[in-house]
């Protein structure tokens, strides 16, 4: 079937003016709109016939080239300006955003959102032992949902909504301010268009149900504290076609007793005695997968030390390798010491020698140096 020319469409001439044009339009968005025809075919057609000349010739630069070539301006690689794949909720933002901005400057999508359902936030607290494996977990929570019974339309089985009689069906009103003519939601039907005249009995004609919801969520690897994982389209329920809200889950991570986290690293203090840092010994340190490595401690260990266990970290999130863990050595000066070991350490201070404490010696060279000046 060829198409109708677009002024045809609209019922307007060449010349009309932008003023003209969503006049026109608004005329037939009102007449032929899905939620007032429901069911009725030829008025949604009509509806998206007179969308897509309104979407074309409401934009200065489409309104050329159509003016120049004619329907051929768009027939080739989706030129037809995003006017193809109409899905039904699209049908109310074209609407919308065409009564948006008809009182001039209005910023797209005002009502779209006040449609779109609420984002929620869900704080899940696990343990960093569960942040390294990642996991499945199932989380409830209070939302609102669509209404089974009337399908979201608010009204009861075998009836829908009439039209708004406030503002006509238009969703918004006008009133005048001295010299100007001010639209505004309509303060009846909140920019709906319609009125629950036999509202639903298990919604009470509101769309939507505050629900109970249990969901099955999957925290990947890796996760750190503070990480948001957004779970689209579930949060609450938009309303009378709006698309729903988001679902973003907060991960905090407990503290642990024993690792501190620095990104996909690891850290912790591991207290030896001064014998075994001074002699050299082999440890068993725990690991966050729970398991157990070794590692040789030389002689001669120094307080603060640290030592590199490479991949012995947290997993990097949605990639295979792990990071580092890092242990530092804490020597412990013994306290509460028996009668034979402080004897043995009277007998240690006595034989002790500047060789095996160097910067002791290298203190007292300069604290000797410096007395002399
Ligand atoms: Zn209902
Ligand atoms: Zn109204």
């Amino acid at each position: 079937m060829a198409k109708r020319d677009y002024y045809d469409v609209l019922g307007v001439s060449k010349s009309a003016s932008p003023e003209e044009l969503k006049s026109a339009y608004r005329k037939l968005a009102v007449k032929y709109h899905p939620d007032k025809n429901p069911g009725d075919k030829t008025a949604e057609d009509k509806f998206k016939e007179a969308s897509e000349a309104y979407g074309v010739l409401s934009d200065k630069s489409k309104k050329e080239n159509y003016d120049n070539f004619g329907h051929a301006a768009f027939e080739n690689g989706g030129g037809r300006g995003g006017f193809g794949g109409f899905s039904g909720s699209d049908f109310s933002d074209i609407f919308e955003d065409f009564f948006g901005d008809f009182g001039g400057g209005g910023r797209r999508s005002s009502r779209k959102s006040s449609n779109r359902g609420s984002d929620l936030r869900y704080d899940l607290s696990i343990s960093l032992e569960e942040a390294y494996t990642g996991k499945k977990q199932n989380i409830q929570f209070s939302t609102s949902e669509k209404c089974t019974t009337c399908k979201g339309n608010g009204s009861k089985p075998g009836h829908s909504p009439d039209r708004c009689t406030y503002c006509g069906g238009n969703g918004r009103v006008r009133s005048n301010q001295g010299f100007f003519t001010v639209q505004q939601t309509c303060p009846q039907c909140a920019g709906s268009g319609e009125e629950i005249t036999n509202p639903c009995n298990d919604c009470n004609g509101q769309g939507n149900k505050q629900t109970s919801k249990k969901i099955s969520v999957t925290i990947p690897k890796g996760v750190d504290d503070g990480t948001r994982i957004r779970l689209a389209g579930k949060g609450e329920a938009g309303t009378r076609g709006g698309v729903s809200g988001d679902l973003y889950l907060f991960i905090n991570i407990d503290t642990h007793q024993l690792f501190k986290r620095s990104d996909v690293n690891l850290f912790f203090e591991f207290p030896i005695s001064i014998a075994d840092a001074a002699l050299g010994t082999t440890i068993e340190i725990p690991t966050i997968d729970g398991g157990k490595a070794k590692i040789k401690i030389p002689d001669g260990t120094q307080n603060g030390k640290q030592f590199r266990l490479k991949g012995k970290g947290m997993p990097f999130m949605r990639r295979g390798d792990f990071g580092d863990l890092y242990v530092q050595i804490k020597t412990e000066v013994p306290i509460s010491l028996n009668k034979e070991q402080k004897e043995l350490l009277e007998k240690f201070r006595k034989i002790e020698n500047e060789r095996s404490n160097p910067s002791i010696k290298k203190f007292f060279q300069k604290a000797k140096s410096f007395w002399k000046t």
